[in-house]
């Protein structure tokens, strides 16, 4: 007997390609998927049964890389920005990332907390089942392990990856001291959080404005050391092998890699790293250089989507925005765009084993929808046709 049971539903499971299922059955129990498969082949029995009335059914969306907590935003900057000033003036009028970082030190856990709730809402208006989350507003220890904890706090709702980005941007007090803050974040920050348990990964920013090559390799060093999988921020501003170095570690994913070259992506499908390509940081800051699409293809390099929310350089609250930003700006088609949101963004944070794809035994976290095919996801842009998400089988609120 099954707990519970889906009918008079289509089914976009997204195992290969949308992997349709034209009016199909979706059975739940133990809050994992039990059956799934076409209506006629349904001979199961459960306690509840839902009518989803013509509703699409996919995967709940997985958003593999957010800047999710912190405080303040940069209105201002954008603002001053368009009325014609500097960046040098910008940063002279206190903008930029220190900015964010100055706030974010002075906020609480609390305050961090509530104004990242109000945020993820709309992640979940949009039929999310997991979301990452990074540090890097803090850059000293204490509001690092402080926005980690808000992180944690925030996977009561939704299944939340924390990711340690203390190597986001080198803080004010270690100006001109790269390589002393890097000894922070090795000797002090980074294992301070995985002592607490706070970080599911490492990521760091290796580019000309941030970490060179050397330093990003000490910091993946220490969370190798800590058994802690790396991700990384790669090549979105020059080809600085970043792809290539997150291969060489195994990483996860590799993410932005608008300049990443035809070496490091072979790399990367060597060594089973995903792409994670960020649109919304591409529209927002109107860069015109496109990621590598026709290599990633070649070579078969799984590509993921996400939002990249940030207050500096994407402040989009949408994964379906992504979706079509991925489509209009990257020529992705709909069917990829859905799969770098499901499928290959739950490998981006090793959840591949539970989401990502509707299969026996993983999670029942899904996603219901009122379109009329799964490429109006990618289609639509500014509403959302969310009509309904399940979480370990249950209706939440
Ligand atoms: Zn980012």
């Amino acid at each position: 007997m099954h707990d519970a049971a889906w009918v008079n539903v289509n089914l976009a499971t997204m195992v290969s390609g949308y992997g349709t299922i034209a009016d199909g059955v979706l059975a739940v129990r133990d809050e994992k998927i039990s059956w799934v498969g076409p209506r006629r082949e349904w001979r199961g029995a459960a306690r509840e049964e839902h009518d989803a009335r013509g509703a699409w059914i996919t995967p709940g969306l997985v958003d593999c890389h957010t800047h999710l907590v912190y405080a303040g935003n940069r209105a201002g900057e954008f603002e001053l920005r368009l009325k014609g000033a500097s960046y040098e003036e910008i940063a002279r009028a206190g903008g930029g990332i220190v900015s964010t970082v100055k706030a974010t030190r002075a906020a609480s856990e609390q305050q961090l907390f509530d104004s990242g709730k109000k945020r993820l809402d709309r992640w979940l208006a949009e039929g999310a089942a997991a979301i990452e989350i990074k540090s890097g507003y803090g850059l000293d220890r204490d509001t690092e392990l402080r926005m980690l904890r808000v992180a944690r706090r925030l996977g009561a709702d939704i299944t939340v990856r924390t990711t340690f980005l203390g190597a986001h941007a080198v803080p004010p007090e270690y100006a001109g001291r790269a390589d002393d803050y890097i000894d922070f974040v090795c000797d002090e920050a980074l294992p301070a959080a995985a002592k607490e348990g706070l970080a599911d990964a490492v990521d760091a920013f290796c580019e000309r404005i941030a970490f060179d090559v050397p330093q990003t390799k000490r910091i993946f060093e220490r969370a190798k050391a800590l058994g802690l999988p790396v991700k990384l921020h790669a090549d979105q501003l020059s080809d600085s092998g970043g792809a290539a170095l997150a291969a060489q570690f195994g990483a996860l994913s590799a993410d932005h890699i608008e300049y990443s070259g035809e070496a490091g992506i072979a790399a990367m499908r060597r060594e089973g790293t995903v792409a994670v390509l960020l649109p919304g940081a591409y529209y927002f800051l109107r860069e015109t250089k496109m990621p590598p699409l026709e290599a990633l293809r070649k070579h078969g390099v799984p590509i993921a989507l996400a939002t990249d929310h940030n207050p500096g350089s994407s402040p989009i609250s949408s994964p379906l925005a992504i979706l079509n930003m991925a489509c209009t700006l990257f020529r992705l088609t709909p069917e990829e765009a859905l799969a770098g949101m499901t499928r290959h963004a739950a490998r981006a944070l090793g959840l591949q084993a539970s989401h990502g794809t509707l299969e026996p035994g993983k999670a029942a976290d899904l996603a219901l929808w009122d379109v009329a095919s799964p490429a109006e996801l990618a289609y639509a842009l500014g509403a959302s046709p969310c009509v309904g998400r399940v979480r370990g089988g249950r209706t939440p609120r």
